[in-house]
């Protein structure tokens, strides 16, 4: 079944239902659709209506935003945890993760910002990032 906006020459607005998309096209082809308020048979499909989605795509649809939710929820997690366990440095990230990696009494968790740059570097000098997505949390 399929759910169509219909509208009228008088501009009269109404829904109604059909089998399909041909069977909109032979009824009102053979005039036999009418307005539910001035009973002309001049109609127009205005804007299908959206619950027309197979069951299967609306299954799809909210597996994958289930799915994301999850995914954003685990990255929370994450960043709760970096919070509460490591020390932000903000941008002074890639001198202190090279104090820590070239003089080993100093082992502390630290996160911050660097930029691509930074991140070559350190690579270069078998420091390797673990980068984050962080997640914003404000749009929970
Ligand atoms: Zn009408």
């Amino acid at each position: 079944m399929i759910k169509y906006n219909l509208k009228c020459k008088n501009k009269h607005e109404f829904e109604s239902w059909f089998s399909d998309s041909k069977e909109f096209e032979k009824l009102k082809s053979k005039k036999m659709i009418e307005c539910t308020l001035c009973g002309t048979k001049v109609i127009e499909k205005s804007i299908m209506s959206p619950n027309v989605l197979s069951k299967e795509e609306k299954e799809n649809r909210i597996k994958s935003s289930k799915n994301l939710r999850k995914i954003k929820e685990d990255l929370l997690k994450m960043r709760d945890f970096v919070e509460k366990n490591f020390e932000y440095v903000g941008n002074d990230f890639s001198r202190e993760v090279r104090n820590i990696y070239y003089d080993k009494r100093k082992n502390k968790n630290i996160y911050g910002k660097v930029t691509e740059e930074e991140t070559e570097e350190l690579k270069e000098e078998g420091i390797e990032l673990t980068a984050i997505p962080w997640i914003d949390k404000r749009e929970n």
